[in-house]
């Protein structure tokens, strides 16, 4: 069995995620009483006091789902089973990954902790007893999904939940606004995530996390500093800001992550900034390229979607950003790589590519003959697009013919003579007429029945 067995760390995840913190430290719910004894019956059962760990995970799975089948479940505990249910499963995945794969991960608060190697130049610290692990001579490990760092023996002691784990939960939002900042006095002199005493003067005086408003001991905060979602998200500020470790390993892990919808986050910045609007106009682009490139097997052949890198989730919408790319887009180098990107793939479509090229327009409402036989793309420059068939027109043209376009009107057109070939003794406007003189009678019969 390549897990080691790390007895109970189901019953010890936190599923009550407290409203500030970020890896809640352990605090036994019902739920956990109630798994705590599924197990006990299953060593029992199977007469095994060290009972294997997937027979655990899959007891507690069957558990759950068989609670979440009563219909008078209050919805504060029923909350707190799906949430279980859902480290379980990722658990139940990666026991399963790793036993085919024959590699030796600890599994414990969703942490999986993977053996690292005794070489390398710096000696990291211990985050579990904060002490210095000497490589050579101490084996320790890193969690593969958020790199919290122990010594091999102190990794069963870890008390902060895994960020995988937080973010994995159905309800987990970013935080893209400005946290109240707590004070001492709420927080009854403790450290907010290890609740460990604080105070001013003393050798523990307590440190603020930008990101989460509260205040932290020098074992929880390490000074670690990070641009914030929220200056990110509101002043399109990338300055750093400390942020406590739990702070630090959640930002860390989520950088590339497309969740914040700038459209909803921030309506008016996204509408105003003037690299904002460019960025936009990238992107609206990129969705319109799009459509040429599944439609193109030379495209396909030639991957060229895959120069977007890790930007490819702008050809699926239009709003939503990664932290990532909003600390790019202040330092400029957002705006530069997407130029490039651009300049490919309209290369691509207006000059390469044959295929990509019979697909552009012709201005049909140009009068003068030069330009109407130039080939215009929704993304071309002074191109301006019929909103509802997405023809594409010189924008001076169609301003011109007040925004009405043939196409359109040629659809309307057809739709109307196959009507009326359709129905040819029953002209379309006299029908309304005849049905509400029906109606009319229908709400006169009504009226003298009553
Ligand atoms: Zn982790
Ligand atoms: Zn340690
Ligand atoms: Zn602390
Ligand atoms: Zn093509
Ligand atoms: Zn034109
Ligand atoms: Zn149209």
């Amino acid at each position: 069995m390549p897990i080691e067995s790390a007895k109970s760390s189901v019953s010890d995840f936190d599923s009550s995620n407290a409203d500030n913190s970020i890896e809640p430290i352990e605090k036994r719910s019902i739920v956990d009483e109630e798994l705590e004894r599924v197990f006990e019956q299953l060593r029992i059962d199977t007469k095994n006091q060290d009972a294997n760990r997937l027979d655990m995970v899959n007891a507690a799975i069957q558990y759950i789902r068989d609670q979440l089948k009563s219909e008078s479940l209050d919805e504060d505990i029923k909350r707190q089973y799906v949430d279980k249910l859902v480290a379980l499963q990722l658990e139940k995945q990666k026991i399963e990954e790793c036993t085919e794969t024959g590699k030796v991960v600890v599994i414990e608060k969703g942490h999986e902790f993977a053996l690292q190697r005794s070489r390398g130049r710096h000696n990291p610290y211990c985050e579990v007893c904060m002490h210095t692990i000497w490589r050579l001579v101490q084996s320790w490990r890193r969690c593969e999904v958020c790199g919290f760092r122990a010594h091999d023996k102190c990794c069963q002691s870890v008390s902060q939940i895994c960020p995988g784990v937080v973010v994995s939960k159905p309800d987990f939002e970013l935080v893209t606004d400005f946290p109240t900042e707590s004070t001492l006095l709420d927080q009854d002199f403790k450290c907010a995530e290890c609740y460990s005493d604080v105070g001013y003067g003393s050798s523990s005086e307590p440190r603020l996390c930008s990101y989460t408003g509260q205040l932290y001991c020098k074992n929880c905060h390490w000074n670690d500093s990070l641009p914030l979602p929220a200056t990110l998200v509101h002043s399109l500020d990338g300055s750093r800001r400390a942020v406590c470790r739990s702070a630090k390993r959640l930002l860390s892990l989520i950088e590339n992550r497309p969740l914040i919808d700038m459209s909803r986050a921030s309506p008016i910045l996204i509408k105003c900034h003037s690299d904002f609007k460019r960025v936009q106009k990238f992107r609206r682009n990129f969705l319109y390229m799009k459509c040429y490139f599944v439609s193109c097997r030379n495209a396909r052949k030639l991957r060229i979607l895959q120069y977007l890198n890790q930007h490819q989730h702008f050809v699926e919408g239009a709003d939503l950003y990664s932290i990532k790319e909003l600390r790019l887009l202040c330092d400029g180098t957002l705006i530069r790589d997407l130029e490039g990107i651009h300049t490919v793939f309209r290369k691509h479509i207006e000059k390469e590519c044959e295929i990509c090229k019979g697909n552009g327009f012709y201005c049909e409402l140009c009068e003068t003959q030069d330009k109407s036989n130039e080939i215009i793309f929704p993304f071309s420059d002074d191109v301006s697009l019929c909103p509802i068939c997405l023809a594409s027109f010189h924008t001076k043209c169609f301003e011109k013919h007040s925004m009405h376009c043939p196409r359109c009107e040629r659809r309307k057109r057809r739709l109307e003579l196959k009507t009326n070939l359709s129905n040819p003794f029953d002209p379309p406007a006299e029908k309304p007429q005849q049905q509400s003189s029906n109606r009319s009678s229908e709400i006169r019969g009504n009226y003298s029945n009553s």
